[in-house]
């Protein structure tokens, strides 16, 4: 990547920008396309190696796009609505001809062989596409440790998780490495980065934006979203990737509103729901501080409060560590190392089958040859034993183990008919209240390697953030504190289907009426 050290660093300016700022002053001229790609360039080769956010950066690619952007610009030719703005994409969402790893070793030489629907809405965007950033294993955890490369950090501390699935999208935009970033949440994993990396992050309804070309890990439940350093910055960005598809047959038809043209109408007669199982033990007295002192912003901008009971809620992470795996056990059953993936070393693989044969015969042993492997299969479980990593290799178990004979009636069955309640909770509290208001995580982010070997206690740190995966609706998550030690805060907004207009509305008036959102990470 080129860097030059002569030129003087715009670092604080980017961070301090919004996507929005950055537009205007494109759309004036004050800056081009290339001058705010290299300077993003130039943040991330100067900060990365501390950060770890992008699993790759191609910097020609980057300023290929930014400079064909800025020619039709000067020749007064029509650009799109992020002309020459960098946005970073999670490696989970396929980029016609690039890699798409999704973190795992098995997808590590996996080049796509189309866009996705969303790449192709940025590039029709005229976004700048400046790189791919680290995630959990096919999106598999919540701290982005289970990355087969490397560690991401929490750009408000090094010794802390962004978070995760998505943490190298979260991180980027934390620490300013890129405007606007593209993550998927399946069980949280847009909401609880932003929440811990204090930006703003949303899941839409499921269905709103195209799944076309992400890589499935629960097909029920992924759904794509924005991250942001504002409300608006988040609006604007889902309302170019949001949009009916026909090649996804869950995608849903119908039209977007402009998102970012009404975000700045203040809703009246808002009514916000607080959840009171939402509040128990295990909740950090800072986090219920701040969440509660949010609440009492809304009521100061002439919101009522009311309390609502969301009473499946308790079995929601239950629920969801059921179907999750079960649907991701089908979903990557197809890494055989002939359809999809890496495949075993074949040269290494055929000599240990002649050798095991060779033994066997030595000792006479009828039943072990009859038993051995056939080349096929011994191929398939060395790929899939080197090629997946452990929290993987976990998932595809208690998915195997809850989809089989016998196992079905009891775990998958039982967990759809919870899936029906907890979404009729919902039903049930949308009848009394606009928008429901709470936390995103029981608190702030934690240490890298905290939660190592203990993965029970990962599963439940999504207990704010599954259920609305299983209902199918958006959530969003903004800043709205920081813990004594100067650690963000998040706060969880979440509406009825098809309700993101609502929900940034809502969330555009909390964060013009408070300043957290404008703390930054300082490197
Ligand atoms: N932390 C959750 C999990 O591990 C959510 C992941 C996600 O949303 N991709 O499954």
């Amino acid at each position: 990547m080129p860097i030059d050290p002569t030129r003087p660093t715009s670092a604080m300016s980017l961070t301090a920008q919004t996507a929005g700022e950055h537009l205007r002053n494109l759309a004036a001229g004050e800056i081009t396309a290339v001058e705010l790609t290299r300077d993003y360039l130039d943040h991330i080769a100067s900060i990365d190696n501390r950060v770890g956010a992008f699993l790759r950066v191609d910097a020609d690619v980057a300023l290929t796009q930014a400079a064909e952007i800025d020619a039709r610009r000067s020749k007064g030719q029509p650009v799109g609505r992020l002309a020459g703005l960098p946005v970073a994409v999670k490696d989970n969402l396929c980029e016609r001809g690039q890699l798409t790893t999704c973190a795992s070793r098995i997808l590590a030489n996996f080049r796509a062989p189309y866009d996705a629907t969303v790449i192709a809405k940025l590039r029709a965007a005229d976004a700048v596409l400046i790189g791919r950033t680290n995630l959990d294993e096919f999106a598999m955890g919540g701290s982005t440790e289970t990355s087969a490369f490397q560690l991401t950090r929490n750009p408000w501390d090094l010794e802390r998780t962004p978070g995760g699935s998505s943490g190298g999208s979260a991180a980027s935009v934390a620490a300013g490495m890129s405007p606007l970033a593209i993550g998927s949440d399946t069980g949280g994993s847009i909401r609880q980065p932003a929440g811990l990396c204090g930006i703003v992050g949303m899941k839409p309804t499921y269905g709103r934006v195209s799944r076309f070309g992400l890589v499935a890990f629960a097909s029920s439940l992924d759904q794509i979203g924005p991250f942001g350093q504002s409300v608006e910055d988040v609006a604007l960005l889902l309302e170019t990737i949001a949009g009916h598809d026909p090649r996804d047959s869950t995608s849903l038809n119908a039209p977007v509103p402009p998102y970012s043209q009404s975000v700045n109408k203040p809703l009246t007669g808002l009514r916000i729901g607080w959840v009171r199982e939402h509040f128990g033990p295990g909740l950090d007295a800072e986090v219920e501080t701040a969440v509660r002192a949010a609440l009492d912003i809304y009521k100061s901008l002439g919101a009522t409060l009311h309390e609502v009971s969301l009473p499946h809620s308790k079995y929601a992470v239950a629920t969801y560590y059921v179907i999750a795996p079960s649907e991701a056990s089908s979903n990557l059953a197809r890494y055989d190392g002939v359809h999809y993936g890496d495949r075993t070393d074949e040269k290494e693989m055929l000599a240990e089958l002649a050798a095991d044969r060779k033994r066997l015969e030595a000792a006479g042993d009828r039943a072990g040859l009859d038993d051995l492997d056939s080349a096929l299969v011994r191929m398939y479980r060395r790929t899939r034993a080197n090629g997946f990593g452990p929290e993987v290799k976990r998932r595809i178990m208690l998915g195997t183990y809850a989809l089989s004979a016998g196992y079905y009636d009891a775990y998958y069955l039982k967990a759809l008919k919870v899936r029906r309640l907890i979404r009729q909770d919902f039903d049930r509290a949308f009848e009394k209240v606009d928008l429901i208001a709470g936390p995103i995580t029981a608190a702030p982010t934690f240490k890298l390697g905290e939660m190592a070997g203990d993965p029970l206690a990962m599963y439940l740190l999504d207990l704010y953030t599954v259920s609305a995966n299983l209902a199918g609706i958006p959530g969003l998550c903004l800043p709205c504190g920081q813990s004594e030690s100067g650690l963000p805060i998040g706060l969880q907004l979440q509406a009825p289907a098809l309700e993101e207009d609502r929900l940034l509305r809502g969330a555009q008036m909390y964060e013009q009426a408070t300043n957290w959102h404008k703390n930054r990470a300082t490197l």
